[in-house]
This record gives C-alpha cells, sequence and structure tokens, in this order.
C-alpha cells in the first residue's frame, strides 16, 4: 500500500527502495539521490494555478462540470434538477446557471487599495487572502454555507447571533447571495459595506417572524397524537418519527426526534436493532440519556429500562425525558449528581477503614512477634 499523498509535508522526501523508482531515476549517477523520488503532492516552484489544477486532474472535472450544466429558458422559474423543485433565492446552482459564461471586467491583484470581498463586499486589504480574481476576508473564507453567510450577515446588519437551523429557515426566505455572485459585482470595484447587498430591512422582518418559521417546519415541540415517546417518555418534542416500534397493547408508538437519531445511527433502518425486542434497544436509549454515545464494549446500567417496557398501559407519558426515570437515578438531575458524590465519599471512607484496620492488624502481630513496626 502506498501511503505517501498523506505523509505531512515536513518529513521531507519519502525514501522509496531503488528498484520502485522510475526509469528516469534509476540511471542517476549520485547513489544518494537515487534513493529519493520528489513527494507527489508538492507544489513545483512558479506554478501557475491552472497549472496546479492540470497536475491535481482537477481541469478535467471542472470542464466536464460546466458542460453538463443546465441551459435554463429566460422567463421559466429555475428548476433544481436534482430535487425537481424551484430553486431556493439564489442558491448556488441558480447562480451558477445565472452566470453562466460570465466574465470579470478587472482583477483585485491590480487594485493598490481596497478591494470589494468575494462573499460579504465589505473592504479587503492587500494582505487579505486572494483567488484569481478576488480577495475574500480571512474570516469570511471559512463560513461558504448558505447557513453561514445568513449567520455572518444577520450578526453583521443587525447585531446578534442566530443558530444554523435558524439560518436555514431565513434562507428560504431571504436572498443573502455571496457579493461574487451578484449581477454586476466586479473584483476591482469600489468596496460597500459588508452584507450591504442583503436587504436588512426584509432580513429583519424574516428574523422577527422566525417563531412562526420554526412551526411551520415542526421546529416547536409539539405533542404525538399516538402518544408520548416510546423510548424517553417526553410528551413534547420534535420530529416525531414511526420507526414501527409498539406498545405493549400492539398499538403504534412514536420516536421523538432526539430518540429516532439514535434509533436510526444504530442502524434500526436496516434492521441491525429489532423493533418489538426493546431489550436490544436500551443501549441507543441509554446514549440519549445520558446524552453520549457509549464507548464499545459498556453496555448501560443492568437496571435501565425504556418508558415502553415499563409504561402503564395508557402510557401517560412524562413532562421531561426519561423522567419516569426517579431523579437520583436519570443521569443530568442534581440529585444524581448528589447521589454520586455521596457514593464516592462512602467508598473513599469505606476504604480508609480497612487500611486502619489492616495496619492496626499488622501492628498487632507485629507486637506478638516481639519486634515494632516502625510508624
Ligand atoms: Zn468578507
Ligand atoms: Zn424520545
Amino acid at each position: 500500500m502506498d501511503f505517501r499523498p498523506d505523509t505531512p509535508k515536513h518529513f521531507g522526501p519519502i525514501p522509496v527502495p531503488h528498484e520502485h523508482l522510475p526509469v528516469t531515476h534509476q540511471g542517476r549517477a549520485d547513489p544518494q539521490k537515487e534513493t529519493t523520488v520528489p513527494r507527489p503532492n508538492r507544489k513545483p516552484k512558479g506554478e501557475t494555478i491552472r497549472a496546479r489544477e492540470i497536475r491535481e486532474g482537477r481541469e478535467a472535472n471542472r470542464r466536464k462540470r460546466r458542460d453538463s450544466r443546465i441551459t435554463l429558458a429566460p422567463a421559466t422559474p429555475p428548476i433544481d434538477p436534482g430535487t425537481g423543485k424551484p430553486y431556493r433565492p439564489m442558491s448556488r446552482a441558480e447562480v451558477m446557471a445565472a452566470t453562466e459564461g460570465r466574465a470579470w471586467a478587472g482583477d483585485a491583484a491590480d487594485v493598490e487599495t481596497f478591494t470589494p470581498c468575494s462573499r460579504c463586499g465589505g473592504p479587503c486589504g492587500t494582505s487579505a487572502p486572494y483567488s484569481q480574481p478576488w480577495r475574500t476576508h480571512r474570516a469570511c473564507r471559512s463560513g461558504t454555507t448558505l447557513q453561514s453567510r445568513v449567520r455572518a450577515a444577520v450578526t453583521e446588519l443587525l447585531g446578534f447571533e442566530i443558530g444554523f437551523s435558524d439560518a436555514g429557515l431565513i434562507a428560504s426566505q431571504v436572498a443573502v447571495p455571496n457579493y461574487r455572485d451578484l449581477p454586476d459585482a466586479q473584483p476591482h470595484t469600489e468596496p460597500r459595506r459588508a452584507w450591504g447587498h442583503v436587504d436588512k430591512r426584509k432580513l429583519r422582518k424574516v428574523v422577527q417572524s422566525l417563531p412562526a418559521l420554526r412551526a411551520d417546519a415542526g421546529l416547536t415541540p409539539h405533542p404525538c397524537e399516538s402518544g408520548p415517546c416510546a423510548w424517553c417518555s417526553t410528551r413534547l418534542a420534535t420530529g416525531w418519527m414511526n420507526e414501527g416500534h409498539k406498545w405493549a397493547d400492539g398499538s403504534a408508538a412514536p420516536l421523538c426526534g432526539l430518540c429516532s437519531e439514535q434509533w436510526v445511527s444504530r442502524g434500526g433502518l436496516s434492521g441491525r436493532l429489532s423493533k418489538t425486542f426493546y431489550e436490544e434497544q436500551r443501549a441507543a436509549g441509554w446514549n440519549v440519556l445520558i446524552g453520549r454515545d457509549l464507548p464499545m464494549g459498556h453496555g448501560p446500567d443492568p437496571s435501565f429500562r425504556l418508558y415502553a417496557e415499563v409504561a402503564p398501559a395508557d402510557h401517560p407519558g412524562t413532562d421531561e425525558p426519561f423522567g419516569y426515570i426517579a431523579a437520583p437515578m436519570r443521569p443530568g438531575t442534581p440529585q444524581y449528581a448528589e447521589r454520586i458524590a455521596s457514593e464516592q465519599m462512602e467508598r473513599a471512607t469505606a476504604f480508609e477503614q480497612r487500611r486502619a484496620e489492616r495496619d492496626r492488624a499488622e501492628r498487632e502481630q507485629a507486637a506478638a512477634w516481639g519486634y515494632g513496626v516502625p510508624s
């Protein structure tokens, strides 16, 4: 197996046996030189971007992508061929279709002062990272998704932070494109305010309507018609799923979003866990309870049971997840922390007592044998 592409840059040339060298290297006079070849991932001196793409085989891919792009009739709304639905406002695919064959009129590298950032449109100095023909803020480079653009724009324009799922909801209502993707954007022009190309008033309105958006998207906790969660017994949750679980009387039992996520990630869909045999699902349910995945080979507490295993016939459920477990036995509650602390305390005291007893017995034995034990 050849691990060379994974070798870190600072390791230097990799020694290879003489017979594995390319023919051109085998005839070298210097025996020291003959044991190495240049690392395949090192950038040769003076290489252009295009040359590098050709060397790494990316040029061919790019051409393939460009050829396979769809061309759209001007008046029809652009349709995503993958989903068959209209594109979201200024999604990447829509932008690609709209800017087909676009030419840049200038180059940020030719400007001595500030140029617009390719993402936010704010002023970039000459020290900002450059990728032909645009400059981009160092901070802007890390956020490439639609959600991260929305988050950056909301922070800049409205002055507060929002989460990723909220950003996704907002992105479906207001266009937050890269500055570069605006029809009239050019890399060498006068910069504007960061995210100044986003409709601030509309953005504020959409952010204010977030509760309604969340409710529409099913992101506010709500009850499920089939009862509480079969694993964690919670009555209010998001993302209710029917994964085929059953209550004791055979009626359908739902899983809440968190539990069904764990169910899927533990291979529930592929039939690796039995739907009716709750004992097999306890480890997965325990992961939801403790909020992290147990390492391999560790099981849940032997007394742990899922709600469907112990629920009364009318399975009323509880307000909080795993509320059917007494608080001192449920990780995450203050009573649980207290119990663990007091148990540790007891163990430590018992250990001290045993050691004191052993010392006393040793001293007694030593006295019986006629010599003292140095203390
Ligand atoms: Zn920027
Ligand atoms: Zn649940």
